[in-house]
Order: C-alpha cells, then sequence, then structure tokens
C-alpha cells in the first residue's frame, strides 16, 4: 500500500482499482501514511498557512429541488431571505477590514432574469475592494450568464458536480437537473477564465466507493483550481432526510488523495466537516487540506441557510471568530495566511 502512495505522490495518478484500495484499506498504519504524505506535500507547497475565505450566504431562495438540499424549493418549512446590496456590502466591509482578502456569494439558484443584479453587486464589489477575489458559488446559469458575471469581476465559481456517475446523479436531483448540464457548466466557467472549484458530498445516499473512484478520475482528468468535499449531512426536511451522514474519516483520506493527484489544489477543511464533528475541521487540515471559509453573512439570517441539519455557523465557524480559528489553527501548529490565496497554478494572479 505504502507503495501505491508513493507513486501517487510522484506520478499524481493511479489506476481506478488502486485508488479504491486506498479507500478502502482496513490497515491504520496505511491510512496514517496516506494522510501524513498529503500533509508533508501540502506544507511543502503551502507551509502551514491556511487561506481564508469570508462566505456571504446571498439568497436561500431557490428554484432546485436536490433531494438532499434543506433549501430546496419544495421545502415549505424555510423562511425565505435574500440580502440587499446594502447588506453584502456591509458584509463585505466588516470582512475586509478584520482581513478577508476573499469573498464568496453562495446561494440558491435563481432564473437568469436576475443576473444583471447580480451583475451590478460583483461590479460594485469590484471597485470597492479591487485587491480582493470575488468567488461565486450560484449554481448552473447560461454560458452569457457566466460570461457577464466573469467581465464584472468575478475570478472564482465553485460548482460541485455532486457525483460522475450519472445514475446516482439521478437518484439526488428532480428529473429536470441534468448531470451533462452540469457537467457543461464547469467546462464553460473554465473556458471564461474563472478559477474554477469542484465536488462531492462524501457519503451520500446510494453513493459507492465505485462512484467515489469514478469522482477521483473525473477530477484528476479535469484539474480544477480548488475541491470542496464535505460529508454529506442529512436534513430532516428533504426526502434523504433520513439517511445516515457520511463520515469524517473517509472524507479526510479523500482530501489526502487528491492533495496528492493535485498537488495545487486549494482545498477547504469545509463547513461540513466542521459541523460534523468537533475538531473535524482540523483532521481536514491534517490530511492535507489548505482553507477555510468562516461565516461571514449578517448573523439574523445564518440558521436560514440551513443546507442540512445543525450546520456550524458561529464560533470558530464564524468570521467574527477568526481569533478563535486562529488559536484552534495554532494547537496543531499552522496559522492563518491573510493573502487572497490564489491558485499557484497561475502565473498571473487575475487582479
Ligand atoms: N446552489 C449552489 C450553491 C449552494 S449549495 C449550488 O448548487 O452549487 C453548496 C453545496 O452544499 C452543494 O454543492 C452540496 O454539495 C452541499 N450540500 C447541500 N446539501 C447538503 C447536505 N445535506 N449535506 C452536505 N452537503 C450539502
Amino acid at each position: 500500500m505504502r507503495a501505491i502512495v508513493d507513486r501517487l505522490r510522484e506520478k499524481h495518478e493511479l489506476a481506478a482499482e488502486e485508488y479504491r484500495a486506498l479507500l478502502t484499506t482496513r490497515n491504520p498504519r496505511d491510512a496514517d501514511y496516506l494522510i501524513s504524505q498529503a500533509r508533508e506535500l501540502a506544507q511543502r507547497q503551502f507551509g502551514k498557512g491556511i487561506f481564508l475565505r469570508g462566505l456571504i450566504e446571498l439568497t436561500n431562495v431557490c428554484r432546485n429541488d436536490c433531494l438532499y438540499c434543506g433549501i430546496r424549493r419544495s421545502n415549505c418549512n424555510v423562511s425565505r431571505y435574500t440580502l440587499s446590496s446594502k447588506q453584502v456590502l456591509d458584509c463585505c466591509e466588516t470582512g475586509y477590514s478584520i482581513g478577508f482578502r476573499t469573498f464568496v456569494l453562495q446561494g440558491g439558484e435563481w432564473g437568469e432574469d436576475r443576473s444583471d443584479w447580480i451583475a451590478g453587486l460583483i461590479s460594485e464589489m469590484r471597485h470597492r475592494w479591487p485587491d480582493c477575489a470575488i468567488t461565486l458559488s450560484l449554481g448552473e446559469h447560461s454560458r452569457e450568464t457566466y460570461a457577464l458575471w466573469r467581465d464584472a469581476g468575478a475570478d472564482r465559481y465553485l460548482l460541485r458536480h455532486e457525483t460522475h456517475n450519472r445514475q446516482l446523479y439521478s437518484l439526488l436531483h428532480p428529473s429536470v437537473m441534468s448531470h451533462a448540464h452540469r457537467l457543461q457548466c464547469l467546462d464553460w466557467l473554465k473556458e471564461l477564465g474563472y478559477q474554477v472549484g469542484t465536488g462531492i458530498m462524501v457519503g451520500a445516499p446510494f453513493q459507492t466507493i465505485g462512484s467515489i473512484v469514478e469522482d477521483i478520475v473525473y477530477l484528476v482528468d479535469f484539474k480544477p483550481h480548488m475541491i470542496g468535499l464535505g460529508p454529506f449531512i442529512p436534513h430532516h426536511d428533504t426526502p434523504l432526510g433520513r439517511f445516515p451522514a457520511g463520515s469524517v474519516e473517509l472524507t479526510a483520506r479523500l482530501y489526502a488523495i487528491l492533495r496528492l493527484a493535485l498537488p495545487q489544489a486549494l482545498i477547504p477543511s469545509t463547513t461540513a466537516m466542521a459541523s460534523l464533528a468537533s475538531g473535524g475541521r482540523l483532521r481536514g487540515i491534517l490530511a492535507g487540506a489548505n482553507v477555510v471559509m468562516p461565516n461571514l453573512s449578517p448573523a439574523d439570517t445564518r440558521q436560514d441557510y440551513a443546507l442540512y441539519d445543525n450546520k456550524a455557523s458561529y464560533g470558530t465557524e464564524s468570521a467574527q471568530g477568526v481569533r478563535l480559528l486562529a488559536e484552534e489553527l495554532a494547537t496543531i501548529g499552522y496559522h492563518i495566511d491573510w493573502s487572497r490565496g490564489d491558485s499557484p497554478s497561475l502565473s498571473r494572479p487575475n487582479l
């Protein structure tokens, strides 16, 4: 098994069966070796600095009906909100004064009729904070809309592919959503010059080790700048609300495999890791993750952006809690890196 890990570290690619072996090994010494090799590689690439992204949850209004997601359209127990431009800009101002240099606008998916409003917001953010990166995570849109937002000043886009297995995709999404379109969106985003992030929920209902292997093969081929991976966590008001949560352990193992496969990738230790287990976020960092995305949303809307049950959004998950976060990172010898944290694979950051 060690030989497989060494080859992944050196060649950045394995055969499908070898990924499977790494995901399923029950030998703790082999698993530890995988994790420690990924950690060392991350430290060689990025030192012990962790990049921060300030997450602004723009809206929980969504036209989609993903079967796992708490803000799906059919969930009528959600109290719906959309932040005003002023609220978003106030969040950025607070974040900027704390030291954030990346803002992530995330939200449910709107129709294209609201694209101009978002473009205006992006332009204003670009104008007021020219030294900051603007990341969007607003779901699937037309190529024209992605181009509009890119021209307005957005730098990065997060769109998890959720699964590369078409059959599994159709079990997790309503029939009107298409696996092919999601992958098409990712190709468009790359063509338009965004730094692109994609990924999956680990331990999603009906997911198999085989489908995770397919995801790894896709990611290694697509070479995203950022990789978003978190454990699935059920939301009680969704059709998949009775399925068990995914595991921090398997998610950390995937961070490690993907760190070794894509040494330059920006990999957040996600909120779902922190929500599922205390110390979950640190385990992600120790397995090769190098980004944390604290919540910068207005405090009174955070509970309404419940993608899953018991989602963490205060304390060290909160932008206002960065001092606590810094203390938590210090317990494992890491610190906050306050720079913009662009992908090192870009020769010229896109200022
Ligand atoms: N609507 C946008 C962004 C918001 S959802 C989009 O679809 O891209 C952001 C991510 O949250 C999703 O990609 C999904 O992987 C994750 N998510 C949603 N529901 C979840 C759940 N129940 N458990 C864990 N992660 C979840």
